[in-house]
């Protein structure tokens, strides 16, 4: 694994998971390699672009886009998308008073 290369071929559900990141730190995502080639996420793309274009009209005067924005936007990608979800049962820490 190294840095920030991203492989020139990824699936949807990496790049998925990626995008908020790549929204964050600015990046034209329009010129994504995989956005490039995959017309699924392109189209994904635009209903999140036009998303928070509307939020950003909903919340102006704003420079830029708030967290949440990008939360809504995060929990939308999930549940929509394929199961990417790491599900890690939580392990409670033991308490000795209620082990009996
Ligand atoms: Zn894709």
């Amino acid at each position: 694994m190294s840095e920030f290369k991203v492989p020139e071929k990824m699936t949807c559900e990496e790049f998925q998971s990626h995008l908020p990141d790549l929204i964050a730190t600015g990046e034209d995502i329009f010129q994504h390699p995989h956005i490039l080639e995959c017309e699924l996420c392109r189209s994904l793309l635009a209903d999140l672009e036009a998303i928070a274009d509307a939020a950003r009209q909903l919340l102006a005067p704003a420079e830029d886009p708030p967290d949440t924005v990008w939360e809504q936007i995060q929990s939308k990608i999930q549940a929509e998308g394929p199961g990417v979800r790491e599900e890690e049962p939580q392990i409670e820490t033991a308490d000795p008073a209620k082990l009996k």
